[in-house]
This record gives structure tokens, sequence and C-alpha cells, in this order.
């Protein structure tokens, strides 16, 4: 085993991205830091206070109460993995739903949100040995880490999976719709202001559209041993 490095894997919605991440830190025994879960759990508590809807946000307000949110994760005994915490509660399966999902990109275009949540990452990564997926992570949260990845898939392929996954926890969709959402976050997503989602320079790429789990898994460790030897 080498030297303990920040992995940062960044990409579009709904491309496999934490499956990956949780993989890879359990294989190399890092820590996996799901950065849209901030964002998605920022999303949650604006909607509680009623300052963001299922149309509309109230910016300076939601900045206003910046200093409330604490964020964090916690490890679940029962299903083996980290749970998302707003104030105190586990909001992990809450912050999954397509109605967050919808306010989540007009929330995280907001300068404010972003630095504090990107403080946040940041200090979670000073030790390294952390696998964080986001958008930013390789050009914004960690510009220096060894390895950079940029994940890519076609976005029918993208819709179908996420719309499988939706079903399965019960909710009450249709594939159009999913694939919706999944166009306009992206959209959303590379064009806003504030450090929009970007392949880094040195970013490996990472198109998964026709590759199993098992392919891409072998692919990225490779990558990831390579790295840590340097
Ligand atoms: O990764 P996930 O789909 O859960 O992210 C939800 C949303 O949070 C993204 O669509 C994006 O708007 C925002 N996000 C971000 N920067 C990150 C991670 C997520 O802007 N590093």
């Amino acid at each position: 085993m080498g030297k303990k490095i920040n992995i940062a894997i960044d990409g579009f919605s709904s491309c496999g991205k934490s499956t990956l991440a949780k993989q890879l830190a359990h294989k190399l025994k890092y820590i996996y830091i799901d950065s849209g879960a901030m964002y998605r759990a920022v999303t949650l508590y604006g909607m509680e206070q009623g300052i963001v809807t299922d149309e509309d946000l109230d910016k300076e307000a939601l900045i206003e109460e910046l200093n409330n949110i604490n964020i964090s994760f916690n490890y679940n005994r029962t299903t083996g993995k980290s749970d998302t915490y707003l104030n105190g509660k586990n909001v992990e399966s809450e912050i999954r739903t397509l109605r967050i999902a919808r306010m989540v990109s007009p929330v995280s275009a907001i300068k404010e949100v972003r630095t504090k949540l990107v403080k946040a990452q940041q200090a979670f990564g000073k030790e390294k040995g952390v696998v964080m997926d986001g958008r930013d992570i390789g050009t914004t949260v960690f510009p220096d880490a060894k390895l950079k990845i940029f994940m890519t898939a076609s976005t029918e392929v993208r819709a179908y999976r996420r719309f499988r996954e939706l079903i399965a926890r019960g909710d009450k969709i249709t594939l159009e719709e999913v694939k919706e959402n999944i166009s306009r976050r992206d959209e959303i997503d590379t064009t806003r202001e504030e450090s929009p989602l970007i392949k880094a320079d040195d970013a490996l790429i990472l198109d998964n559209s026709i590759l199993t789990m098992e392919e891409q898994f072998d692919i990225v460790l490779d990558w990831a041993e390579e790295r840590q030897k340097n």
C-alpha cells in the first residue's frame, strides 16, 4: 500500500459517481464523502423553513440562515453506509427525493452556500485518504488531489439507471420526469457562474455508458494504486 491520497470524482448527474466512490473508499480503506448530499441537505433545510419552495427560493433569507445549518455524516451499522445528518437528524432518505433534486441546483448555484460547503469539504480532506464525489471537487475543493476522475455517460443510460433506483424505493415517477430532471440539473450545473461543472485539466475521463461496474472499478483501482505510489 502506498501513501494516502485524496481522490476527486466529478461528473454529470446520475453517472454512478457515488457507487464508484463508495467502492473505491471501501477497498482503499478511505473515507467517502458525498458532497452532493450536503447541497441536498441545505435544500431540505430551506424547504423546511419555507425559504425554498417547489418553484422558487428566497436567496437572501437562505444566506441569512446558513449559520444555523449543520451537516454531518454518521456511519450506519445496519446498512453499512454513511448517513447524512442535518442539525442532528438523519435525513439520508429525505434528501434523495425528486422534490429535492428539482431545487438543489438553484440552491447550489448560490455563492455563499458554496463557500460554506467547500470549506467543510476541505476540512474533511486535510489528513488525506478521502474519496469525494461532486461537481467541483477536482477544480475547487481539492485542486491538488493526486487522482481526479471525470465521469460521464449518455443521458439515456443515466436516466434509466436513476429511474430504476427511484422506482425500487417506491417513488411514483416516470422515466421522462427523471430524464428531464437530469438534463435540467446538467444545464444549471455546467452554466452557473460559481465553480461550474467542468473537467479539471488533469482529470482522467471515465465514460461508463458501456462499462459494467466491475470493469469500471478495475480501471479506477489501477489508477488509484498507480497514483498512491508516486
Ligand atoms: O451528486 P448529487 O446528484 O447528489 O448532487 C446534487 C446537486 O448538488 C447537483 O445537481 C449539483 O447542483 C449540486 N452539487 C454541486 N457541487 C457539488 C456536488 C453537488 O453543485 N460538489
